[in-house]
């Protein structure tokens, strides 16, 4: 969508305008070629009009030119003073003149304009020739007489032996030119008055001959003549003009136009050219759109790498950003309700360390899919972490909605996910905030949203918790314990600190009360606060990874004491984070063969979650245990979900029965029935039974009375210092241990 938006605009932005552009150049280039071609005919035409006056005019000269080999003879004077041979005079100054130079008539005067002879082609008589020219021409003889009279020269010299005159007129239906010449002597012996010369008047037609030699010598294509200025389609008129001004006739003609023949052999060049311009144009745009379409394309991808998870495809922590501040701004402006569900895969961690990164990743692309399909088309499902998602919902009716929304998220989540022929368990754990109720601010909304995740999480995960303001304050409270719990433990590791200790609570066998085991507890007296619970602070050390180096501390220091005691097994509490690490039993072998206590004196006290996790190492570390001789102990026993028919499968050598089962001793819940069933079935297993938290006499002796290996509690001894448990041991120890340095 985005791409063919930018391919619209690359069409308005740059196609259009480009050819636009280009149809502007072309118009201009062809308009101003046009104009050219039509100046170039004009002048051309100019030039035509300018020749055509110019044969007229030097017709009119060759006329007289021509009448002077007659005019200026001593024999034409002497012939036409004399009268007498008509024959000669009108061979040699008509006909002749006819046969030589095309003239069509010709006329001789007296001294007085008498007509002494004619020659016309036309006329029927001379006489009558003359008579249809001699109005006309009456103005010519007078101007001539006159010149002669004055002796005006002008014009004579160089071609012209004697002065003449001549015009245009009609003459027998003919445009024609009239030249009239003095008949002179050429040797000058014969005198004449000035004005009274004897005069000879050519004619010389217009149309006919001279039309045809104008268009064959001069090449005026279709040269006609005609009285009226009627040119056809093509046709240029030049007027034929007296010397008056009076317009005689036109010469028609279809004019030479160079511009236009230049025009029409270029035009084809030129769209030629045109088209191959406008061909490359295209294929340089078309080259342009492609570059630009992958331009865009790899910049859509870009943004779409910078905005998404590349494993799942999913929006990641920056879009999630920008979508929930989007999804808050709806929040203010117009009241809407949003919910931010913060999720976190329960035992990925495992998945990743026992079935490698690759399974990981598959487990977590996987699950995204799972939860695309049950979100809806508005909301978003981001990937902001290893295996933390978020989803937001923007548009949100009622709470309920979400909680829906959630539950079926929780049962996808445990649902097994098939990898590489595995069937992988894992199951995710939400917590979710909501908006305007919880806030309306990104970071606060998350936040929240995260408190009730690690909510969720701590109240056994593969659960969801809507967040709550008392969540808040607890979060603090472990966050300060975290702080403190590591302050403490930094100045335990200087030799500094006696704020964390340990405690002993002996274990003493049902039948003759004889100590037969002492549990290693651990004890932090804070500076401030005064005596934490391990209930408080171990599962933040559990948590934080603290708890490693605790549980590492309580083992050497256990063990330690333990070397002094009589022949009697110390039991050390374990936690499943530290049995999971995959060199938990090495270690254990490490510190017994450090402190030089045999493994048969040592047992771990292993919780419900430790031997029946499938994920990490805890079976491992548990079978290497066993096998070293070390005892394990399957502590608060019936609290979890491991039925009694599982019994056997477990790999315990014993299980401590929890307290609440002891303590609800009396009570209408009959744990008096439970518990003997879970000795009786213990012992048909083979285990042995340890009963905690024994407070009265009557649970005493309840316990001996269904067979109950062990008691421990209040009743014979509650958790004692390391001094106090040696006194009962009948121990003397030369130097009191320091709980020491941590590892
Ligand atoms: P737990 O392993 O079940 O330990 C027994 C708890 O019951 C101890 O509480 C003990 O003081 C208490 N107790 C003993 N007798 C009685 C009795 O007659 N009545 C009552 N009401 N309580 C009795 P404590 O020391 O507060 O320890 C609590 C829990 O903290 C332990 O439960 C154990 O799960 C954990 N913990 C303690 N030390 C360690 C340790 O070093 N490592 C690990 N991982 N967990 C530890
Ligand atoms: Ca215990
Ligand atoms: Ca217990």
């Amino acid at each position: 969508m985005r791409l063919s938006a930018l391919f619209g605009s690359f069409t308005t932005k740059i196609v259009i305008p480009v050819f636009a552009i280009a149809a502007a150049v072309s118009v201009a280039v062809a308009g101003i070629l046009m104009w050219s071609s039509v100046e170039a005919d004009n002048v051309a035409l100019e030039r035509q009009e300018g020749l055509a006056r110019l044969v007229v005019s030097q017709m009119q000269a060759t006329v007289a030119y021509n009448q002077e080999s007659v005019t200026v003879w001593d024999d034409a004077l002497n012939a036409v003073r004399d009268g007498s041979d008509l024959e000669w005079i009108d061979y040699n100054l008509g006909s002749w003149m006819h046969t030589y130079f095309g003239h069509d008539a010709a006329y001789i005067l007296d001294s007085t304009d008498g007509l002494v002879a004619a020659f016309s082609v036309d006329a029927e008589t001379g006489e009558d020739g003359f008579a249809a020219l001699a109005g006309q021409a009456a103005p010519l003889i007078r101007a001539l007489r006159q010149k002669m009279r004055t002796g005006d020269m002008e014009g004579v010299g160089g071609r012209f032996l004697s002065p003449g005159a001549t015009d245009l007129m009609v003459v027998e239906g003919h445009p024609a030119i009239v030249s009239v010449k003095p008949i002179i002597s050429d040797t000058e012996e014969i005198e004449q008055t000035p004005g009274e010369e004897y005069l000879h008047i050519a004619v010389r037609y217009l149309d006919g001959d001279f039309v045809a030699e104008l268009e064959r010598d001069y090449l005026f294509e279709g040269m006609r003549f005609s009285w009226n200025e009627d040119a056809g389609e093509g046709e240029e008129a030049l007027p034929l003009t007296a010397a008056s001004g009076e317009v005689i006739g036109y010469f028609i003609w279809r004019p030479y136009k160079p511009g236009a023949a230049v025009l029409s052999r270029l035009a084809p060049v030129l769209l030629g050219f045109l088209v191959l311009v406008l061909m490359t144009i295209a294929i340089l745009l078309l080259v342009i759109s492609q570059r630009s379409r992958k331009l865009a394309a790899s910049e859509a991808r870009m943004t779409f790498l910078a905005l998404h998870d590349p494993l799942t495809g999913l929006p990641n922590r920056a879009l999630f950003d920008q979508r929930l501040e989007a999804a808050l701004r709806a929040v203010r402006d117009v009241g809407r309700k949003v919910a931010v569900l913060y999720l976190d895969l329960d035992r990925f961690k495992q998945v990743n360390d026992t079935l490698g990164h690759p399974a990981g990743d598959m487990v977590i692309k996987e699950f995204g899919e799972r939860l695309k399909a049950l979100t809806g088309e508005g909301d978003t499902v981001a990937r902001i972490g290893g295996d933390e998602f978020i989803v937001i919902k923007p548009r949100l009716r009622q709470a309920e909605e979400v909680e829906m929304l959630c539950e079926r998220i929780v049962a996808t989540a445990e649902r097994p996910f098939e990898i590489e022929g595995h069937q992988v368990f894992s199951g995710v754990s939400i917590g979710v905030a909501f908006a305007p109720a919880h806030g309306a601010e990104r970071t606060e909304l998350t936040r929240k949203a995260d408190i009730a995740l690690y909510h969720a999480k701590s109240a056994g995960r593969s659960r969801y918790a809507i967040f709550g303001n008392a969540m808040d304050a607890m979060l603090q409270t472990r966050r300060d314990i975290e702080r403190d719990l590591r302050l403490a433990m930094g100045r335990l590791a200087k030799g500094k600190g006696d704020e964390i200790s340990i405690h002993y609570q002996p274990r003493y066998a049902a039948t003759d009360m004889r100590i037969t085991c002492v549990e290693a507890l651990l004890r932090w007296n804070h500076p401030s606060k005064g005596w934490i619970s391990p209930t408080v602070f171990v599962p933040v050390a559990e948590e934080t990874g603290l708890i490693e180096a605790l549980g590492e501390l309580v083992l050497r220091e256990a063990c330690k004491a333990a070397v002094l005691w009589p022949d009697i097994p110390v039991s050390v509490n374990t936690s499943v984070i530290e049995l999971r690490n995959p060199g938990f039993a090495a270690r254990v072998a490490d510190t017994l063969s450090d402190c030089g206590l045999r493994p048969e004196r040592l047992e771990i006290e292993v919780t419900e979650g430790a031997v029946s996790d499938n994920i990490g190492y805890c079976e491992q570390n548990i079978r290497a245990l066993r096998e070293m001789g070390v005892q394990i102990a399957l502590d608060d026993f019936g609290t979890g979900f491991s039925s009694l028919g599982r019994l056997k499968q477990l790999q315990v050598d014993r299980i401590k029965i929890d307290r609440s089962f002891v303590q609800g001793f009396g009570r209408l819940s009959g744990d008096e029935a439970i518990v003997q069933a879970m000795i009786h079935l213990a012992r048909a297993r083979g285990l042995r039974t340890t009963a905690e938290g024994v407070e009265t006499r009557e649970q005493s002796d309840y316990l001996k009375q269904v067979g109950c290996d062990e008691l421990q509690g209040f009743l014979f001894s509650s958790p004692v210092t390391l001094n106090q448990i040696d006194a009962l041991l009948g121990v003397k120890r030369k130097m009191l241990t320091v709980v020491a340095s941590v590892a």
